[in-house]
């Protein structure tokens, strides 16, 4: 049997044209047409906001920080239920990151919970948080509404994680559109790659100009090279770039995918007791499934989510844990956490299923036979 994997790099066809025209018109450096088209292509599917392309999502996640203003000393508040790379820019900026809860409906950062821990750090350190870190988890839209909501009512900043959530839309807008600032990644596991990459999505074409500025080295307009604050080697090569004008050309054919599998699951693991395939929890949200994942009730079901993976796994089927909260990491031990069991509890009890665009629907039926083989019931 093959080896089904969680979420392959899928290449439409035409990408290799814009790599061979970096080569032929010997464009291998960071910047070129290919960057520009790429950037361009981002704005025009994204509908609103300045695109600057970047070397990984974890450096547009990290200058949307410095765009917002996090210095060393601030604390920034980070949804816990995520990936490292959503808090680790935090510390990049020599900032402290204070975790919160999510909601159960969207597995995202829980807008109370972000009231109180502002009020609380308000009341400890005398200031306010400069920014807010919320994440679109496997493609859900997170409670944007709710959250800039009180935001806005701090006058704080909102740094969008939506690396998992290109193509995911809440009220019919766009996901990395909905902060102040977004980040996407291009990573080789994501909905496109550019093989490695990522996006910062800015409010401004002057923000965007300053976010380029800070992404090569932050040199002032001076024939020498002079520097008045710290800037970073992030910009995107044109190599990658061209991989990315590609992969613009089947975006669309992959996020219908991605929704096909997740129908496909639902169909054939929902009526199964104890097992929830997790779901827009509204009309609202169109969540772009980047992973669909489900979650079991122990109650009904004695295999642990660990036990299912493992058995899988011997069935050459690749599925993977969800994240592990940050506030349970020992890198994170002693930041402060505000929030309820909500995160841990499914991190207990939920497991990410294959589903990469390039997978077949029998690659996805053999995944629901294994799964529904495997797990004994109560
Ligand atoms: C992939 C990912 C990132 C980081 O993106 P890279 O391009 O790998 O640096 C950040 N946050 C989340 C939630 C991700 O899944």
């Amino acid at each position: 049997m093959e080896r089904i994997l969680l979420s392959l790099a899928h290449m439409g066809g035409t990408e290799r044209k814009y790599v061979d025209e970096a080569f032929a018109d010997n464009w291998i450096v960071p910047l070129g047409p290919n960057v520009d088209e790429f950037e361009h292509r981002l704005e025009k599917f994204l509908g609103a906001g300045h695109v600057v392309a970047l070397s990984a999502g974890t450096a547009a996640i990290h200058l949307g920080l410095v765009l917002a203003g996090v210095e060393e000393g601030d604390e920034v508040i980070c949804q816990s239920f995520t990936f490292s790379a959503s808090a680790n820019p935090v510390r990049y900026c020599g900032a402290n990151p204070v975790f919160v809860d999510s909601e159960p409906d969207t597995w995202n950062m829980d807008a109370n919970w972000l009231r109180i821990a502002i009020e609380d750090r308000l009341r400890a350190t005398g200031k306010l948080p400069k920014a807010i870190v919320p994440v679109h988890l496997y493609g859900m839209p997170a409670k944007m509404d709710e959250i800039n909501a009180v935001a806005a009512e701090y006058g704080i900043a909102v740094v969008e994680d939506a690396a998992e959530a290109l193509g995911s839309t809440l009220h019919g807008e766009e996901c990395g559109t909905l902060g102040t600032f977004g980040a996407l990644s291009f990573n080789g596991n994501k909905i496109i790659t550019t093989s490695g990459g990522g996006a910062l999505i800015c409010p401004s074409a002057e923000l965007a100009a300053r976010a380029k500025f800070y992404a090569t080295q932050a040199r002032e307009d001076r024939p020498y090279y002079y520097h008045k604050v710290i800037g970073y080697n992030y910009r995107l090569s044109n190599v990658s770039a061209g991989i990315g004008c590609g992969q613009m050309e089947v975006l669309e054919q992959h996020l219908s995918r991605r929704r096909a599998i997740h129908e496909l699951y639902k169909k054939l693991l929902g009526h199964i007791d104890g097992i929830t395939v997790h779901d827009n929890p509204t009309p609202e949200y169109d969540s772009n499934f980047w992973l669909t994942t489900i979650t079991l009730d122990p109650d009904r079901i004695k295999t642990t989510p660990d036990q299912l993976r493992i058995a899988l796994n011997n069935l050459n089927i690749e599925t993977r844990l969800l994240w592990r909260p940050m506030h349970m990491q020992p890198v994170y031990e002693s930041a402060p956490y505000y929030g309820g069991t909500v995160a841990e509890d499914l991190f207990n009890r939920g497991l990410c299923l294959p589903s990469g665009s390039s997978l077949e629907d029998k690659d996805i039926a053999r995944v629901a036979d294994a799964i529904a083989q495997t797990i004994e019931k109560r």
